[in-house]
């Protein structure tokens, strides 16, 4: 495993290097800015399959993204900064359904650049109407000779007003799923803003016209292509949410171990000590559910109990410990600048998006249950 300890020694370096100075920005400019960061460095040819000009690996097939390489590199660049992270994985979910779709046409405009960093790609799925519940997607395509005529809005959308390209998931009137791959010319963007940094806003679709060459698989396919999508990524929000707790144990470590009160140090204290040895112990099991499900995943294995637990713990875990690593810097903790406080917000969204904690919950219990 060569390739994946010198995958996250480059990602470190660069992450280290990079963070600070993206603190300094405001998230539009970070967002570009990692982008062409991470597409300089070679890093985003991991969000891209080899078979199109994508990093060659064994640690999957040439058809697909390694799982194990996502995660290491997002453990490490979210342990520096949230947008660093998120600039990555986007490239990914964003532009990978045009890879799952098999269209070759849109594939070799699209996805060189994705892995350059010249094109950024964003993921529209989730609507007012359609969080958790996908399949009510309400956004029409309407058949216009041999265009597409889309209408809906999307919301929650990384990316929103930075990306070139966004993957629609549309509904056509005889209800059929349908994807596809939408330039950023067509739609209007209202940006809002959440907890932590992050480009994020509605995407709106006002009768925009696409040529059925962009469609991204078979009519009827297309929520299948999204979820199949959502599978591939999830495990790596588990990483990241890995990568902030990590990151948060250590700066409380640091702290604790520096700061003096009653006349010593706070790391002296029993229930402090207690406290970080359940923070390391539980981030190394969170760790090691995401290398399971990671292994599975780029082994072509069936991985949805292994998926669901990676999320549902390492997201929920981080949040725990970046709480704890608050508490231990006391006041510091909620000054805004503090590495821990930027954390805590940071990790929140992690526990919502790609499927909520609940709905790894409803996953793995259909597993435990009603598996045939
Ligand atoms: C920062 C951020 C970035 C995002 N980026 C994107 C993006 O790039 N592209 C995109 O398409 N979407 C994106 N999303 C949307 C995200 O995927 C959704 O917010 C998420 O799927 C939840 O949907 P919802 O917000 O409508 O919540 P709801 O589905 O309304 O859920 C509300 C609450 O009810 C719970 N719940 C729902 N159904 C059940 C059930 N059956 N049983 C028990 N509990 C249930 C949920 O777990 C949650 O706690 C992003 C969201 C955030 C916060």
């Amino acid at each position: 495993m060569n390739e994946l300890v010198n995958l996250r020694a480059e990602a470190a370096s660069l992450a280290a290097e990079l963070g600070p100075t993206l603190c300094e920005m405001g998230e539009d400019d970070a967002l570009r800015a990692s982008v062409r960061a991470l597409g300089e460095a070679g890093l985003l040819r991991w969000t891209v399959p080899a078979s199109h000009g994508g990093e060659a690996t064994e640690l999957c097939g040439p058809e697909t993204v390694s799982v194990r390489a996502l995660s290491a590199i997002r453990d490490e660049l979210a342990y520096e900064h949230g947008v660093l992270d998120l600039a990555f994985i986007m490239q990914g979910l964003g532009s990978f359904p045009i890879a799952l779709s098999g269209n070759a046409a849109v594939a070799a405009e699209v996805l060189p650049k994705v892995a350059a960093g010249e094109c950024v790609a964003a993921f529209a799925v989730t609507e007012e109407g359609a969080g958790s519940s996908l399949g009510e997607v309400a956004t029409t395509a309407e058949r216009d000779g041999d265009d597409w005529k889309l209408t809906g809005k999307k919301t929650y959308i990384s990316n929103a007003g930075v990306a070139d390209r966004y993957t629609v998931l549309a509904r056509t009137g005889e209800g059929e799923a349908i994807l596809f791959s939408v330039p950023e010319s067509v739609v209007k963007v209202e940006r809002f803003e959440v907890l932590a940094p992050h480009p994020i806003g509605e995407v709106i679709l006002e009768g925009a016209s696409v040529p059925d060459s962009a469609r991204l698989g078979d009519v009827g396919a297309g929520l299948d292509i999204a979820l199949a999508n959502l599978g591939r990524f999830r495990t790596s929000v588990a990483a990241a949410a890995c990568g902030f707790a990590r990151r948060a144990l250590d700066e409380a470590v640091s702290h604790l171990s520096e700061r003096e009160q009653f006349g010593r140090k706070l790391s002296k204290f029993q229930g402090l000590r207690f406290e970080i040895a359940e923070m390391d112990a539980r981030l190394r099991a969170a760790q090691l559910l995401v290398d399971e499900a990671a292994e599975r995943l780029d082994e072509g294995a069936e991985a949805t109990s292994e998926v669901a637990r990676a999320k549902l713990i390492a997201t929920e875990t981080a949040g725990w410990i970046c709480d704890r690593a608050v508490q231990h810097h006391g006041g510091l903790g909620v000054k805004r600048g503090t590495v821990v406080e930027r954390l805590y917000r940071e990790e929140r969204a992690l526990r919502i998006y790609e499927g909520t904690s609940e709905v790894q919950k409803l996953i793995l219990a259909k597993e435990i249950f009603d598996k045939e």
